[in-house]
């Protein structure tokens, strides 16, 4: 049986100050160069208001971070998506969760996404919900673990999105 990965979260919001300001923010926050933000960030600015401001969360990250959010953004215009998908392409909507996502159902609904990621020194560690009550029976890793546990180096990619 093929199986989606779990979904991670973004956060996506308007921009009320400068792309520059808000790159050096995030290349900051993501130790990656900020000419690479700045191009990233001008890319999605031709489709619309919105920019990825933190990526590839964990749902129970969310409230916190949101909490967080930096004063380049308009904090009203927050808008959470599947990881990768601005909000505005992603096919449906959870009213209940004020989740955009591109499954088949809404991956909060169904209980099967990464609630928690942890980023260290080391990496970045992904942890599954506790209660993934869609799961097909029988699958161990289905169980409330780590889902993935990546290292980092010195050549990693920059986790902000590349536009797609
Ligand atoms: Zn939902």
């Amino acid at each position: 049986m093929e199986l989606d990965d779990p979904p991670d979260f973004d956060i996506w919001c308007a921009l009320n100050g400068t792309p520059m300001a808000a790159a050096a923010w995030i290349a900051a926050a993501q130790s990656i160069a900020v000419l690479d933000v700045y191009k990233a960030i001008r890319n999605w600015l031709e489709d619309g208001d919105h920019i990825p401001v933190f990526t590839s969360r964990g749902w129970s990250d969310l409230p916190h971070l949101k909490r967080e959010l930096p004063a380049f953004v308009d904090k009203a215009s927050a808008m959470i998506s599947e990881s990768s998908f601005h909000p505005l392409r992603c096919r449906s909507h959870c009213e209940q969760h004020a989740l955009w996502y591109v499954s088949e159902n809404c991956p909060i609904c169904k209980g099967f996404y990464i609630d928690k990621v942890v980023y260290s020194e080391t990496g970045r560690t992904a942890y599954l919900n506790s209660s993934p009550a869609a799961a097909p029976a029988g699958e161990s890793w289905l169980k409330p673990e780590v889902w993935l546990s990546e290292g980092k180096t010195a050549g990693d990619s920059p986790s902000f999105l590349v536009k797609q």
